[in-house]
């Protein structure tokens, strides 16, 4: 393991009670900030890692496409991710893999842009695109809850390009990089695992997309089950304190990653000492 990355692509306002489902604000509140339209800050979070010759982005924000379909959630701070890459030192094409979460706009609509003829092109040419196959089929036959979180146009021109590849269970992909499934707030999310020298990244996406959401029972109302999702979480969760995981919470925008540990009565709390903070976008 060389190097792991971890940035943001931009930022948008997500319902506060969408975010916490049936937990009351005045509880969810106190854990997370909203604005007076009950709108909580949401990062749009990446990670690069680098393993031997491959170069592997795990989530690419939702690029620019469709802005104004999605205004309502005032997004703002939007950074092009070929120009946050190249501040790294990496060009677009250098990167040999994308593995994406899942297909919701917020995770994949960076993989396409439309260039200046409006024709749309690969943001990164010569990449893997790593998707799971429950939810390769979820996103062209969603429930209709969930339809407006897909734009064909996101992933199309992937599969066009033969640069698309699905995988249907756990999987080590590379050294010190697995690949695992999990429902709940959609079908067949990727939830990757990554080894670096001293402890293990879990990339846990919208499995646990906040800092504030480490409670099973904290669950978002975008999820499509429920049940599944707190089992699944739970699942991530107990094995995390076990190993002394590494949460990296894609969507907070105040809190990185932290490790948890489980009280006695069942809660599982963050590990004080082990949360690193991120600068706020505001
Ligand atoms: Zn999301």
């Amino acid at each position: 393991m060389e190097k792991v990355t971890i940035f943001d692509t931009g930022y948008f306002y997500a319902d506060g009670g969408a975010m916490f489902g049936a937990i009351p604000k005045t509880a969810w509140n106190r854990k997370y900030l909203s604005d007076a339209q009950n709108g909580c800050i949401l990062a749009m979070r990446s990670m690069l890692v680098k393993i031997g010759e491959r170069y592997i982005l795990i989530d690419a924000g939702a690029g620019n496409k469709h802005l104004k379909a999605l205004s309502y959630y005032r997004f703002f701070g939007l950074k092009d991710i070929q120009e946050e890459l190249q501040m790294l030192g990496i060009k677009p094409e250098t990167i040999t893999d994308v593995v994406l979460t899942h297909l919701h706009f917020d995770h994949c609509g960076g993989c396409t842009y439309r260039d200046d003829n409006n024709q749309l092109q690969l943001t990164f040419p010569n990449a893997i695109h790593w998707v799971s196959k429950p939810q390769w089929t979820n996103f062209h036959e969603p429930h209709p809850l969930e339809r407006n979180s897909f734009f064909l146009e996101d992933m199309k021109p992937i599969e066009n390009a033969g640069m698309l590849k699905l995988i249907d269970h756990t999987q080590l992909i590379y050294p010190h990089l697995t690949l695992r499934l999990a429902d709940g707030h959609t079908p067949g999310q990727i939830v990757p695992y990554v080894e670096t020298d001293t402890e293990t990244l879990v990339f846990a996406g919208d499995v646990i997309p906040l800092f504030a959401s480490l409670s099973p029972e904290w669950i978002s109302a975008y999820d499509l089950s429920p049940t599944i999702s707190y089992d699944e979480k739970t699942m991530l969760l107990k094995e995390a304190v076990f190993h002394h995981h590494r949460i990296v919470y894609c969507h907070d925008a105040y809190t990185l990653s932290s490790r948890v540990k489980q009280t006695t009565n069942g809660l599982f709390l963050p590990e004080r000492e082990s949360i690193v903070y991120t600068d706020p976008p505001l």
